[in-house]
């Protein structure tokens, strides 16, 4: 999508405030086209921050601003999860550690499958939520902050070997396949990361940051 756009950002070098390969990844593949270069978070614990906000708007800011505090580069957080109907709208903000603090996909997967066992197919609507935000340094008093839906059913057992998190559970009526089953360029386009990537981007160009060719 971006592509043909060609976008010059002038961002060159931006701080991924996340240690999750997936995000990076995906992130990594819509701005590396644009020529900006996204450094990952080094797995020590100096960057590991609490995240005590009950919004994903709150949680990105706090991890974007303490990678721009602590690398004095400009910062860029996704704070992400997922939203089930029938579960009231959990795991929300608590979807990385649904089943517990040290709790790995597979384990919220399975968490997340239990709950839902017995529930039909017309009442397993789930929502993917991403929120990015971009600060340019650590007490930029307006981050850039941009969010993205992607709207899907949960599935009853997982399938696919692509993306992560709970992608293999994200079925898609649409593409007749679950989010792991997806090829990465069309996740990239149409996931919630993908839209609010887009969304970030937009603004950057409005703001006359990022400027579209010729
Ligand atoms: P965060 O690091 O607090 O933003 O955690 C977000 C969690 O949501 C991740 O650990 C994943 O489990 C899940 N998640 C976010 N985006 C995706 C996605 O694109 N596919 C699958 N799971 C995702």
């Amino acid at each position: 999508m971006f592509g043909n756009m060609s976008l010059a950002v002038m961002f060159e070098s931006i701080f991924l405030a996340s240690g999750n390969a997936g995000k990076l990844r995906e992130l990594q593949a819509v701005l590396s086209p644009l020529g900006v270069d996204l450094q990952p978070q080094p797995a020590t614990a100096e960057f590991a921050v609490e995240e005590t906000g009950s919004t994903f708007v709150e949680n990105a800011i706090l991890k974007a601003r303490h990678a721009a505090r602590l690398t004095g580069q400009p910062a860029l957080a996704d704070d992400s999860g997922l939203i089930v109907d029938a579960l009231d709208g959990q795991p929300g903000v608590h979807t990385s550690r649904f089943a517990g603090p040290d709790a790995s996909s597979a384990d919220n997967v399975a968490l997340l499958l239990k709950k839902l066992e017995g529930v039909p197919e017309a009442k397993r609507n789930a929502h993917f939520a991403s929120v990015i935000v971009l600060m340019r340094h650590a007490d930029d008093p307006l981050p850039l902050v941009a969010s993205g839906l992607w709207h899907g059913l949960i599935a009853t057992q997982p399938r696919g070997e692509g993306g992560f998190g709970y992608d293999p559970v994200f079925y898609l009526p649409e593409f007749g396949c679950t989010a792991a089953e997806l090829e990465p360029a069309i996740k990239h386009r149409v996931s919630h990361r993908g839209k609010a990537i887009a969304a970030l981007l937009k603004q950057l160009q409005a703001e006359g940051t990022a400027a579209a060719p010729a």
